[in-house]
C-alpha cells in the first residue's frame, strides 16, 4: 500500500498518521514491497522491492486475514467473496436453522453493496443482536443495511476515526461529492489544561446533501465524535440537518458552540454547494 490505513483515511490523515509515528522514531517505508525476510538461523534483515535493506532482529508480520471456513463450508453453507459464509439481511445462512454472524459472515458497503472486508467487534455485536432479534422469527426489518465502516484507533496519543466513504471511496466508486474540513480545540477556550485539537473531515453527495463519510483526528472525544456521524450515515442526514444541529456544549468537555467542528465542517460544506447552485431538499419537517 502507498501508506498507512489508505482504506479508512484519505490522504491528510494518512499522511498524520505517519508524522505521529515519526515523532516517536518509527519509519514507515509505504510503497514498498517486501521481496525477503534474510539471515540464517535468525532474522538479521529485510529486503524490500526498491532494492534496500533493514537490519531486523524480530519481524512481526500483520498482512490481513481471511476466514477459516472449512468447517462452513463441508455441510454446504454457501461460500462467497474471500471466503466468507453468505447470509442474508437477518444473518441466516442458506441451511435452514444455521445463522451466521462477525468476522465470518459476509459483509455488504452500506453505499455500493460490493462486499466490504470490515472485520470488527462492533459490527460483529450489532450483526449478533440482529440475528437474537429475529431467531425465532423475522421481528425487525432492515436494521442492517450494510457496513458504515466505523473505525477508530489511537496511535501515538493522537486518536484516529473515520466512517463512511472517504473521497478516494467516492472516486473509485464514481460518486459524485463535496468534502469540508473544520478544525477546532476539544475544550473552549483552548488554552484549558487538556485540550487537544479537533480536525473533522465530512464527505457529501453533492446533489442529495446527504452524508457520506467522515474523518476525526486529534483528542479522544473523536471515539465518539465519529459514532455521531456514524448515525448521521445510518439515518441519512443531510448537511443542512447537520449546519442546523442542536448540541450539549461545556468549557471542560467539548468544543465551542461558535466553532463546533461537525457543525463547521457541514457549514462550509453547505457553503460550497450554494456557491455551485446546487438545490438541496428543506430540511425535515419533525414527525
Ligand atoms: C489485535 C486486534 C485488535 C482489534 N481491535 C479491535 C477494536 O479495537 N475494535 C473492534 O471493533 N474490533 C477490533 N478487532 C476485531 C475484532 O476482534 C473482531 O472483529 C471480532 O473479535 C470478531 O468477532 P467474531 O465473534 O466474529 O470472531 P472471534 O472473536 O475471532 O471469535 C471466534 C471464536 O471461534 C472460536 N473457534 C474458531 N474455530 C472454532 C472451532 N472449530 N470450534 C470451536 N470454536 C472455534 C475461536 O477460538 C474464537 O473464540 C481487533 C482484532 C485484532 C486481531
Amino acid at each position: 500500500m502507498p501508506k498507512l490505513l489508505v482504506t479508512a483515511f484519505d490522504d491528510e490523515f494518512c499522511d498524520e498518521v505517519v508524522k505521529v509515528l515519526g515523532s516517536k522514531g518509527i519509519h514507515i517505508h509505504g510503497g514498498n514491497r517486501v521481496v525477503s525476510i534474510d539471515g540464517n538461523s535468525q532474522v538479521d534483515s529485510v529486503s524490500l522491492e526498491n532494492g534496500s535493506k533493514i537490519q531486523a532482529d524480530m519481524v512481526l508480520v500483520s498482512i490481513g486475514a481471511k476466514p477459516a471456513s472449512d468447517l462452513a463450508r463441508q455441510p454446504g453453507l454457501r461460500i462467497v467473496e474471500n471466503g466468507s459464509i453468505w447470509v442474508d439481511e437477518y444473518m441466516r445462512t442458506n441451511a435452514e436453522d444455521v445463522f451466521a454472524v462477525g468476522d465470518c459472515a459476509v459483509k455488504r458497503d452500506f453505499f455500493t453493496r460490493k462486499a466490504a472486508p470490515v472485520w470488527l467487534a462492533s459490527t460483529a455485536t450489532a450483526e449478533a443482536r440482529n440475528a437474537g432479534t429475529n431467531i425465532y422469527g423475522i421481528r425487525v426489518l432492515h436494521q442492517i443495511q450494510g457496513t458504515i465502516s466505523a473505525f477508530s484507533t489511537q496511535i501515538g496519543g493522537v486518536a484516529f476515526a473515520s466512517t463512511g466513504m472517504t473521497c478516494r471511496a467516492c472516486q473509485k466508486e464514481g460518486f459524485r461529492y463535496v468534502t469540508a474540513t473544520a478544525v477546532a480545540p476539544d475544550r473552549h477556550p483552548g488554552m484549558l489544561p487538556g485540550a487537544s485539537e479537533l480536525k473533522v473531515k465530512l464527505v457529501f453527495a453533492d446533489r442529495s446533501g446527504i452524508i457520506l463519510g467522515g474523518q476525526v483526528s486529534g483528542g479522544f472525544s473523536a471515539g465518539e465524535l465519529i459514532n455521531m456521524i456514524a448515525l448521521a450515515i445510518q439515518k441519512k442526514v443531510t448537511v443542512r440537518e447537520l449546519d442546523m444541529l442542536q448540541i450539549a456544549t461545556h468549557p471542560l468537555l467539548t468544543s465551542a458552540p461558535t466553532v463546533h467542528p461537525v457543525i463547521n465542517a457541514a457549514h462550509q460544506a453547505l457553503a460550497k454547494l450554494r456557491a455551485v447552485g446546487r438545490e438541496l431538499p428543506p430540511v425535515k419537517k419533525a414527525a
